[in-house]
């Protein structure tokens, strides 16, 4: 496709980490205006996603860079995770959707179990990140310096809590050499390439976020160029499949790259097949002043990347999150299409053993399927599967989960559902056809509470 140099596009930021670890209060502080009115500073409220505008980096930065900075992307897209790690997951065409990450690390805490399951993923996936090394202001006796730059809030401190943080941030560069990862406070960094920078940050007080901000901006400004350059092509990204009262059913997106139109035919995976569909409305959110008129939003005739839109269209209940959506110009070959949307699910569909016994498993996206999958296979774990699902548990998954009783395997009748919701009909049906739903949003969690019930199954 062709690229225009001179035209960047917002880079996408994910937020990952350990639960607790700060993860949704950066992302609340990234959000915050000075000013009361939401609007101010041109911050907006995306589909799944928040836009922090150009104007809004430099102002936030300006005492870090004393207005000296050469920012050359529109904004910052930071998307939303509500609560969990599947995002990561999201692909578009093969490689993440996410072109940054911020891996967050509680000072007080270290490295945790999902800290190094973020940092695998990262790794996998070749995604560049930065550490935030976050809740600073929780060691002994800090002085709180509210937005203040890291070094500064530092040179701040007395010089018992400048030696407690040294001493933390010692012992964690000692975990991260223990996963292989070399890392840096970012002013000392000797070698970019290979050295992770740290930021030192806490949350509440707002210290150290404008070093998270210009050291993302920066890291994708000078070894990321080519992969933030705009590109015409339609580059979109299913995030999550909604019914909307009235208006039917809708797939919110982010939009990476290129214009979608209105009437436009696109295409999109679906779980039993691709799915050939028209746009019949492009909608964001209303400005934040206005969020309260529910379900209210603004229509567009076109729009461009990078942003997250919601797509109203029919025939899209089987679409499945994760995967890329693709548009159907005039000139195009639909079956081509129609496979290219498949080819990143058949892999994931082919490790299922359709007429074989076990377990139902469910999941948010085809990322997270992929993942659950992946562990329910490796030779620690071991637990069969026989039919997959993805999006919330409804009747139907229960359905399909019971007929392990016909089989005479009553212990794989259940569904393991991660990060999914569970209908109340599908409770209901559960109980009614004894059938076990366990729900997690990490998943060693379900591992450990299917591992429990087979003991006791056995017992
Ligand atoms: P998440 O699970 O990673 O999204 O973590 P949250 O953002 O929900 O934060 C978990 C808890 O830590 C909450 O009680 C926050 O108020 C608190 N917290 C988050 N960041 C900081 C910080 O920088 N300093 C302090 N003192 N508390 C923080
Ligand atoms: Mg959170």
């Amino acid at each position: 496709a062709k690229r225009s140099p001179s035209k960047l596009r917002c880079p996408i930021i994910c937020i990952m980490g350990h639960v607790d670890t700060g993860k949704t209060k950066i992302l609340d502080n990234i959000r915050r205006t000075n000013v009361q009115d939401g609007e101010a500073g041109g911050i907006t409220q995306q589909i799944g996603a928040t836009f922090i505008p150009k104007e809004s980096l430099l102002e936030r930065t300006a005492q870090l860079n004393k207005g000296e900075w050469d920012l050359r992307v529109p904004g910052l897209l930071v998307i939303d995770t509500p609560g969990h790690e599947s995002f990561t997951n999201l692909r578009s065409r093969g490689s993440s959707l996410c072109d940054l990450a911020i891996l967050v690390v509680d000072i007080m805490h270290g490295l945790e179990p999902q800290t190094i399951e973020s940092l695998n993923m990262l790794r996998s996936r070749k995604t560049p990140f930065v550490i935030a090394l976050n809740k600073i202001d929780r060691m002994y006796d800090w002085t709180e310096n509210t937005n203040f730059p890291t070094q500064e809030t530092l040179s701040l401190q007395k010089d018992h809590a400048r030696r407690e943080f040294q001493d933390r941030y010692d012992k964690i560069v000692i975990e991260f050499a223990e996963q292989g990862l070399n890392v840096a406070k970012y002013w000392e960094n000797p070698d970019p390439r290979t050295f992770i920078n740290i930021i030192p940050t806490s949350a509440i007080t707002g210290e150290g976020m404008p070093d998270i901000l210009q050291t993302l901006v920066d890291l994708c400004q000078n070894r990321m160029n080519e992969r933030i350059q705009y590109v015409p092509a339609v580059q979109c990204t299913v995030l999550e499949v909604k019914m909307i009262e009235g208006l039917g059913t809708s797939v919110d997106v982010i939009l990476i790259n290129g214009k979608l139109k209105e009437g436009q035919t696109i295409v999109v995976a679906g779980l039993e097949g691709a799915i050939t569909t028209q746009i019949r409305a492009l909608l964001t959110p209303q400005p934040m002043r206005e969020m309260r008129v529910k379900g209210s939003y603004i229509h567009h005739k076109e729009i461009e990347g990078a942003q997250g839109i919601k797509i109203v269209a029919t025939g899209l209940e089987k679409a499945v999150a994760g995967t890329s959506l693709l548009v159907l110009d005039p000139e195009d070959d639909e079956m081509e299409l129609r496979e290219e949307v498949l080819s990143d699910m058949k892999g994931v569909l082919a490790r299922v053993d359709k007429s074989g016994e076990g377990v139902y498993v469910q999941a948010s996206t085809l990322g997270s399927l992929e993942a659950l999958l992946e562990f329910l296979k490796s030779d620690a774990v071991k637990i069969p599967v026989a039919g997959i699902a993805i999006g919330p548990v409804n009747k139907r998954d229960v359905m399909g989960a019971s007929v392990m009783h016909e089989r005479k395997k009553p212990e794989y009748a259940t569904i393991l559902a991660f990060d999914v919701p569970v209908t109340k009909e599908a409770h209901a049906m559960g109980e009614e056809l004894n059938v076990r739903i366990f729900t997690a949003d990490i998943i060693y969690h379900l591992f450990d509470q299917f591992t429990a019930y087979m003991e006791k199954v056995k017992a």
